[in-house]
């Protein structure tokens, strides 16, 4: 098929366009800013450059399932309040479903979809035997009590009990849940279909606390993911990691660790902000210092240079100033790495940037028009799903232990995390040697390769 039927998506900016027959063929809505469409578009480009046949593009295009559910939880004041829950499975050709679980207020079908997708890219792309999923509550989390939350997780794994499993689809963390949630997930799901002694029923879940199976380096991992790509990418591109600058959008899970990881290694990271504000320090912020401080207040907001004293007594000298949203993005760095949510560098974000790399460590993190601009300015950006691919990696380590019960140190996880990383970076390298194309699309490419050979062999049943 020739290459001049989809133009890249990035270059997608009407919406009375020629359109890729497959979305014609399946009716999809043309809303350029639906996160659905512009994820189905992104693999859609590289499907067409790597000449994958019609029947896997369009199942590659919708999810096999949508699992939607409605169920009530006794809120503490003793009323009932219903809840809507999703899972949506995307594609199990390469293994069990797998992918987060999100409590959030934005949480809906189509964003659970694109994520579910991108999941079984990354699985694909890092060569793990897993496939792409996603779920989440509609919720916030913020506003719930520690009971109102437990009998929340409670209530949507028995809701969700029987389209799940440790060999057909194992949730994980995202935002707003943690390994308490897990544990919570895990918990109910034995109660509710483990015989004697099931234990094996704990492989339901990844991310799970230590004491109940989960896997060294688990909590870390997707940010030391982020530093491993980076490590194996920057350096050819004429950037040292040690003294360069960074700036880190998002300091939750993912964004705190990759910080205090290029901190470690001589990284400055000079500007953070997140939902409560932004900060700058030209010198460097002392992330682990930051991560304490946001622990203990909620937040970046007021780590100041100042007095301030953390729990462990350390004081926050290196703390940072406030500065505007303007100014966030506007500050020249090196790497720029957004770890909050998709879709929040659009056009504007991208054109105040002025950096030299982004490392998508969020899911989705910018939009098409925002890569446009990106691409414009010579901004290399590295996909998300190979920047974040760490999660998936060390969630797949923590299910072979169960499977074994066999439990590694933390060396292990780190030295088998990095050569998944560096070796998920060189496909992608090669890819975009081979296709002459940009780094999100050679993701994609490298990704589809892998699902269109086992396709191949498999066939389609019947
Ligand atoms: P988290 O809830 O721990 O942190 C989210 C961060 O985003 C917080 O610092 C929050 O303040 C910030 N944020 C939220 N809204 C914001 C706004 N409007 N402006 C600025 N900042 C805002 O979540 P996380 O687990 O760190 O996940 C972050 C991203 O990484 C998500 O896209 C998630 O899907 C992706 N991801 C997470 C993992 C994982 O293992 N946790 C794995 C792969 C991908």
């Amino acid at each position: 098929m020739s290459s001049t039927t989809t133009p890249p998506v990035k270059d997608i900016i009407t919406e009375d366009h020629h359109w890729d027959p497959v979305i014609e063929e399946l009716a999809f809505p043309k809303d350029l800013d639906n996160l659905y469409l512009q994820t189905v578009l992104t693999m859609l480009e590289a499907a067409e450059m790597l000449e994958l046949p019609h029947r896997i593009k369009i199942i590659l295009a919708q999810p096999k399932n949508e699992i939607m559910v409605h169920f009530p939880v006794m809120m503490d004041d003793g009323h009932h309040k219903l809840f809507k829950g999703y899972r949506v499975q995307h594609n199990n050709a390469l293994g069990p479903y797998k992918g987060g679980i999100r409590f959030h207020p934005d949480v809906h079908l189509d964003d659970v979809k694109s994520l579910a997708l991108l999941m079984t890219m990354k699985c694909s792309l890092a060569r793990l035997p897993l496939g792409g999923g996603k779920g989440g509550i509609n919720c916030n989390p913020r506003e719930l009590s520690t009971g109102e939350l437990m009998r929340l997780t409670r209530r949507f794994t028995a809701a969700i009990a029987n389209d799940i499993g440790p060999d057909y689809d194992i949730p994980a963390p995202d935002m707003g849940t943690n390994a308490q949630v897990m544990a919570w997930m895990s918990d109910t799901y034995q109660s509710l279909t483990g015989g004697r002694g099931n234990n094996d029923a704990n492989r339901v879940v990844t991310g799970k606390p230590i004491e109940i199976g989960g896997s060294l380096g688990r909590e870390k991992a997707t940010g030391q993911g982020v530093v491993d790509v980076c490590v194996e990418m920057l350096p050819e591109i004429g950037i040292a990691i040690k003294g360069m600058k960074v700036s880190i959008l998002g300091f939750g899970n993912v964004g705190s660790w990759a910080g205090r990881i290029f901190y470690e290694l001589g990284a400055k990271i000079v500007t953070v902000m997140d939902h409560t504000g932004a900060i700058r320090n030209d010198e460097g912020i002392d992330c682990d210092a930051l991560a304490e401080y946001v622990e203990e207040n909620g937040g970046v907001a007021g780590f100041e240079k100042s007095d301030h004293v953390t729990g462990s007594g350390q004081h926050t000298a290196l703390g940072a100033t406030p500065i505007s949203t303007e100014e966030f993005y506007k500050t020249e760095v090196d790497l720029f790495v957004p770890a909050a949510l998709e879709q929040m560098i659009k056009e504007p974000e991208a054109e105040l940037l002025s950096c030299k790399v982004v490392a998508e460590a969020a899911n989705a993190p910018c939009t098409p028009r925002g890569d446009r601009v990106l691409a414009n300015k010579g901004v290399e950006v590295i996909p998300a799903i190979l920047a974040n691919a760490g999660g998936v990696t060390v969630s797949y380590f923590e299910w072979v232990q169960n499977k074994s019960d066999h439990y590694w140190d933390a060396e292990k996880v780190d030295q088998e995390l990095n050569k998944h990383m560096v070796m998920a970076a060189r496909r992608t390298k090669l890819a975009r040697q081979r296709f002459g194309c940009d780094l999100r699309t050679a993701a994609y490419i490298a990704a589809l390769d892998r699902i269109g050979r086992v396709y191949a062999v498999r066939g389609i049943w019947p």
